[in-house]
């Protein structure tokens, strides 16, 4: 995964395919032009990277020549196109192939047909070599493809998102919904809550923790604080499908969340299937989870210590509390297998200032969100 700005980009294609690609487009359009000395056009900046490559696999004699248009999006008010990088002046007669990066719904594209109508050149053939045939609604044939490619946003090769990204030798696309989310695990206590209040802000997360959901439902006496507070006096685990539904609810809640820390869920292998599959659902994935590990006789101190000023049945009795540990041993403990499974598990010690937790989980967090800022 890579950031660029504010969003989150995950492999698309490889560098492998995207030059697979463009092999098999020089040959097509060797074996249509090898005896006559076709100009190609790269459209900048995107194509910059597709016309180095694209040359180097055309085997014939060829020109190169380049051209620039000012924006995206249309024509002027007059009518005119406006080109930073005009037509090149020798192209009168010539065969003349566009390289284009990308071709999407093809507005772009009206452009750079405008552009040449008013040329006299002989032939004019459109080659992109990605091409969204999905949104296409041009009326121009696109003459040769080098990839169709779903609708997604995508940057590398060329392609940037705000100017970043171009340099990438692989394409990216847009993580869907644009997200990293993460799980934070650890027992009551080990400091879920105020890491994730920290690292929200750092990554731009929205924090969901079920416990914290509940607390405010009870403290509002609805349907749903109602059912769950037997259980949380008790230290005992609210039923995965009350907790499941709920969770799901404060997901759809934030459409525009750039992701997620989830804390205090999943709690049961069930509640992680449920996860899995419900963000698959909606083509997103847990990214990593990370345990803070610390020791119980610790964990109760701090409960106790808590308990005092925040009121919290559940941190006022030692058994309660010893309860909720037995609970995460026996029920949460074993999701560390689940996500090492996938690869996806980590954890960090808990103990010492907040500030030196937070930097060990960044470490985890920065490995596999390379901030190109
Ligand atoms: P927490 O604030 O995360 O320690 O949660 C307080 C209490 O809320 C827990 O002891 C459980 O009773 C309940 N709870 C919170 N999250 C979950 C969950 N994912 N599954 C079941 N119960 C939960």
């Amino acid at each position: 995964m890579i950031k660029l700005h504010d969003k989150v980009f995950k492999p698309f294609l490889s560098e492998e395919q995207i030059l697979a690609a463009i092999d098999k487009m020089a040959a097509e359009i060797a074996s249509d032009y090898k005896d006559k000395t076709p100009i190609f056009v790269g459209v900048l900046n995107g194509a910059f990277m597709f016309v180095s490559d694209f040359l180097k696999a055309y085997p014939y004699p060829c020109e190169v020549s380049f051209v620039r248009l000012s924006s995206y999006h249309g024509l002027t008010s007059t009518g005119i196109v406006e080109t930073l990088l005009d037509v090149p002046d020798n192209i009168e007669g010539r065969d003349v192939i566009i390289l284009e990066d990308v071709i999407d719904t093809g507005r772009t594209l009206k452009q750079l047909v405008h552009l040449f109508s008013g040329t006299n050149v002989k032939q004019f053939k459109i080659a992109s070599l990605f091409y969204k045939s999905e949104i296409y609604n041009g009326e121009y044939a696109i003459d040769y493809v080098g990839l169709e490619i779903p609708n997604n946003f995508i940057v590398g090769y060329g392609l940037d998102y705000k100017e970043l990204g171009r340099n990438l030798r692989e394409v990216y696309q847009l993580n869907q919904g644009n997200m990293i989310n993460l799980v934070l695990f650890g027992k009551p206590g080990a400091g879920k809550g105020t890491q994730a209040g920290v690292l929200k802000e750092k990554y731009n997360l929205k924090h969901i923790s079920t416990g914290d959901v509940f607390r405010y439902n009870m403290k509002n006496d609805t349907e749903l604080g109602k059912l769950a507070k037997s259980y949380i006096d008790r230290g005992d685990l609210v039923p995965d499908e009350v907790t499941i539904d709920m969770l799901k609810d404060e997901v759809e809640k934030n459409p525009d969340a750039a992701g997620f820390i989830f804390d205090g869920f999943p709690r049961t292998e069930a509640q992680a299937e449920a996860l899995d599959n419900f963000l698959e659902s909606k083509n997103m994935q847990v990214d990593a989870t990370i345990a803070l590990e610390a020791e119980d006789d610790i964990l109760v101190a701090r409960l106790l210590e808590r308990g005092k000023e925040s009121g919290r049945s559940d941190d006022q009795d030692e058994n309660k509390i010893r309860n909720r540990f037995d609970e995460y041993n026996q029920k949460t403990a074993p999701l560390k297998a689940y996500y090492d499974k996938q690869g996806k598990f980590h954890s960090v010690n808990g103990i010492g200032e907040i500030a030196e937790i937070t930097e060990r989980l960044s470490v985890v967090i920065d490995q596999f969100v390379v901030i190109q800022e």
